[in-house]
């Protein structure tokens, strides 16, 4: 079958050989909103995204769920956060106040800005916060059952460790009730109570099914929740897939301690970022699916990561590459358009796309878009481009190459040389003859100034781009002044002195 060429799709195969015929299949990706949401990040989610929509054009039913593991202590204060903050190091996420938004947790913030991020790219599964799961005592029964089967535990973990965990290692920590840190020390467990004594000096015994302040240590946390959830799939970064990282050990602990056999599991690499030196100047500052979505429309995004295999690294470009990727999607869309395109570039396409249009959409191409841009001629457009218009701004203002940059004359610069000045002449009288119909028309004309004026067709442009736009190059310069307008050309060339 064709769609084996793609791998989303074989990756659907496979869960449905291994897991068999389900009523519904659950497909699982989480992330710790302990900062700003990487775009490394979204790999984890968009990977989950594409495997979830392979199986459901295969007819199943999916249920995607996406983890918050905001129940996680806060482990230290970021770089440009108040060091007053200090004194929340060691409570949940999810339970102290964000310092860039008063109404909202420290993790809540964190997880709102990626969640609309992700509206944006129509990624929506079913959110999933571990702070109200513990809250809610949801884990109690299998919180006692892997307490039950510690000394299991420990041999799994002690395998693959260098130094042995201490004898009273256990796979959960609490939060103190008095001070909230987990600052605790568990001094005894029997079924579901467990007694502990805090650094605040407050003792007590708690019954787990009441009391939603246990934490689950994260290498037991991942197969519990398999398990709980009932996961067929979930990708993981390249940090937990080495052997003897968390992954070898959830599937240990998955089958000996819960009964489950693991889901089918893709890790994925990282990414990294090509160009845009904002980033390195802003404080440190991660890059987010937000900035990514600045300039990149939805399906261009989605292209970016549907065309490289997850265990596969690469770049995203913000420098002037962002035209190429541009380009290589409209060819994309193209060739799926005209029947050209090969199994597996249909299948990117329909990955990439959000809904797939009747016919092909009109979209202006990304370079012409910013060269209408810094023209100011938007006005046109329909919708399909100015969406990527708005993208071309963003990109125009923050991260573009200043050869790409350019801003048309108000009037000719004094000072050029009597050659010049004929040249340009002879480029009003070209433009005052006709209105050209596009730009390839108005280019051949280009000829007859440089038999006229015997000068190269290089000399002619520098000319043409030193007068109109005050730069060496610029875009195509037909294009350019079609763009521009013919009439708003020859107003400016008729301020040469
Ligand atoms: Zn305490």
């Amino acid at each position: 079958m064709a769609e084996k060429f793609f791998w989303a799709d074989a990756l659907a195969d496979r869960i449905i050989k291994e897991k068999g015929d389900k009523k519904e299949y659950v497909c699982a990706s989480g992330i710790t909103p302990s900062g700003q949401v990487h775009i490394g990040n979204f790999r984890e989610v968009i990977t989950t995204d594409m495997v979830v929509r392979a199986l459901r054009d295969k007819g199943k039913k999916v249920k995607f769920i996406y983890s918050w593991d905001d129940f996680d202590r806060f482990r230290k204060v970021p770089k440009g956060v108040d060091k007053g903050y200090e004194k929340y190091l060691g409570m949940p996420i999810s339970d102290i106040p964000s310092p860039f938004n008063k109404g909202m947790s420290y993790a809540e913030f964190n997880e709102k800005e990626f969640e609309n991020s992700l509206k944006n790219v129509h990624i929506e599964p079913e959110f999933i916060y571990q702070s109200e799961m513990n809250k809610k005592s949801s884990y109690a029964d299998l919180i006692k059952l892997a307490l039950g089967k510690k000394e299991t535990i420990v041999s799994i973990l002690n395998k693959y460790r260098k130094e042995p965990l201490p004898k009273d290692w256990l796979p959960i920590m609490i939060y103190c009730k008095k001070c909230k840190k987990d600052t605790t020390k568990i001094t005894s467990h029997d079924g579901y109570n467990i007694s502990y004594k805090c650094e605040c000096d407050s003792e007590q015994t708690v019954d787990i099914r009441k009391e939603g302040i246990i934490s689950i240590r994260w290498r037991v946390d991942w197969p519990l929740r398999w398990f709980y959830e009932k996961v067929d799939f979930e990708p993981g970064g390249i940090d937990h897939s080495v052997h003897g990282g968390s992954f070898t050990t959830a599937k240990e602990i998955s089958k000996q301690v819960f009964g489950f056999e693991p889901p089918i599991y893709q890790f994925y690499e990282w990414i990294s970022i090509k160009g845009g030196d904002a980033f390195s100047s802003s404080s440190g500052n991660a890059t987010t699916l937000k900035e990514v979505g600045e300039i990149y429309t939805p399906e261009v995004l989605r292209f970016l990561f549907v065309g490289t295999k997850p265990r596969s690294a690469f770049e995203i470009s913000f420098d002037n590459d962002v035209i190429k990727r541009y380009e290589d999607f409209d060819m994309l869309e193209k060739k799926y358009f005209n029947g050209d395109a090969n199994p597996k570039e249909k299948r990117m396409y329909e990955l990439s796309i959000i809904k797939i249009p009747k016919k092909k959409p009109e979209r202006e191409g990304f370079r012409h878009l910013v060269s209408l841009v810094q023209i100011g001629k938007t006005d046109n457009l329909n919708q399909e481009s100015k969406d990527r218009a708005e993208k071309a701004k963003s990109w125009i203002e923050k991260y573009a190459g200043d050869d790409i940059k350019f801003e048309v004359r108000e009037k000719i610069e004094a000072g050029l040389t009597k050659k010049e000045k004929q040249v340009l002449l002879k480029l009003k009288e070209i433009l005052e003859k006709k209105t050209y119909k596009n730009d390839q028309e108005l280019f051949s004309s280009f000829y007859e100034i440089l038999e006229k004026e015997k000068i190269l067709n290089t000399e002619f442009f520098d000319i043409a781009y030193r007068a109109i736009i005050g730069k060496k190059k610029g875009p195509r310069l037909a294009s350019l002044i079609i763009n521009i307008g013919q009439k708003k050309v020859i107003k400016l060339l008729e301020t040469i002195k």
